[in-house]
């Protein structure tokens, strides 16, 4: 199943939305008809290819699905991969993003959430609705 673009570009905003409320630059996080990932802080950029395809098509759209299941889905299809690759492409750049305040480790992503290994685990916010108060360090 072929991703969809608007879709992405949704859940890159979400992750927009986390990169501004957890640092103080301007970075914009854009997806192109090409599949490309766009990060950027005005200053410096970082293009990844995303994979165009559902990778884990029977767990985030199964044939049972009905259009709202679907629909969810996807859509945590598109955070997961968008939170990942953004995490990626800032890796890129040099920065360590997002850490958790508490733990002080770096975040994953998972169907739409954003975690932490702890100990103990914990589920940290939804992508784009991450708190402030997590960080990102230059290395
Ligand atoms: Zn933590």
């Amino acid at each position: 199943m072929e991703r969809n673009l608007a879709r992405l570009s949704v859940a890159a905003d979400r992750v927009q939305a986390d990169l501004r409320q957890t640092t103080s630059q301007p970075w914009t996080c854009s997806v192109d008809s090409d599949y490309v990932l766009s990060v950027t802080n005005g200053v410096v950029t970082e293009r990844l290819q995303l994979e165009s395809e559902v990778e884990d098509e029977d767990w985030f759209a199964p044939a049972e699905a009905s259009t709202d299941e679907l629909g969810a889905g996807l859509d945590a299809d598109a955070d997961e991969l968008l939170a990942t690759e953004v995490v990626e492409a800032l890796r890129g750049l040099g920065v360590t993003w997002p850490i958790c305040a508490q733990h002080r480790r770096v975040m994953g992503a998972c169907g739409g959430w954003w975690y932490c290994e702890g100990e103990p685990y914990h589920d940290v916010a939804e992508v784009g609705s991450l708190p402030g108060q997590q960080v990102a360090s230059s290395t």
